[in-house]
């Protein structure tokens, strides 16, 4: 297919790598690579996304490109899904390629969940929001604790949910280790919800 490219043989592989790998953290207990750039909102499934314009890439996927850089190439039409549920997660270990169906499968499946998730956070209560909210450890050690997903971790911190608690927007990933370099990555903030 005409639209096939393999970005191994790219001339400008190496940035694209470097800037790849600059973008996202291993989390330990899960294996996934948390992507700490940007990503979209959780209506857009929350994918990463990366740009890079001497390369001429713009809001390319971060998991599509995972697999390009460290799989093979891939087409227009071939769907990079998720094993691990994580949308943010680049850890080619954690992905497959799919069709049309598997990809409308998984969306299906996604949306159920998302759906149950966010009735299951009513389950939360409000103390328990506060104490995520106020919680520096990672995003996944917290979901792990607490039976949430990921993305409702971040939606509590980022105060996309239980706005009426007032807690204040934290718009960046917290790491110990990287938190100055995560600083340049801030969380666009969906304006639309
Ligand atoms: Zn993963």
């Amino acid at each position: 297919m005409s639209d096939v490219v393999d970005l191994r043989s790219h001339p400008e592989f190496t940035a694209i790598m470097a800037a790849f790998e600059a973008r996202y953290m291993p989390e330990p207990m899960s294996g996934c690579w948390l992507w700490t750039g940007m990503y979209l909102s959780m209506k857009r499934m929350g994918y990463g996304c990366f740009t890079m314009r001497p390369a001429r890439m713009i809001g390319e996927r971060a998991h599509r490109l995972a697999w390009k850089l460290l799989r093979g190439p891939i087409s227009s039409e071939d769907h990079v899904l998720h094993r691990c549920d994580n949308p943010i997660c680049v850890n080619p270990d954690h992905l497959f390629l799919g069709d049309q169906a598997a990809n409308m499968d998984d969306r299906q499946q996604k949306c159920r969940h998302n759906y149950g998730e966010t009735h299951g956070m009513v389950k939360l209560t409000e103390e328990q929001v506060r104490l995520i909210h106020a919680d520096a450890r990672l995003y996944s050690v917290i979901a792990a604790e607490y039976g949430v997903t990921f993305m409702t971790v971040c939606d509590i911190k980022r105060g996309h949910s239980w706005r009426h608690l007032g807690l204040p927007r934290n718009t960046r990933y917290r790491h110990p280790s990287k938190s100055s370099r995560l600083k340049m990555h801030p969380v666009p903030v969906n304006r639309s919800t």
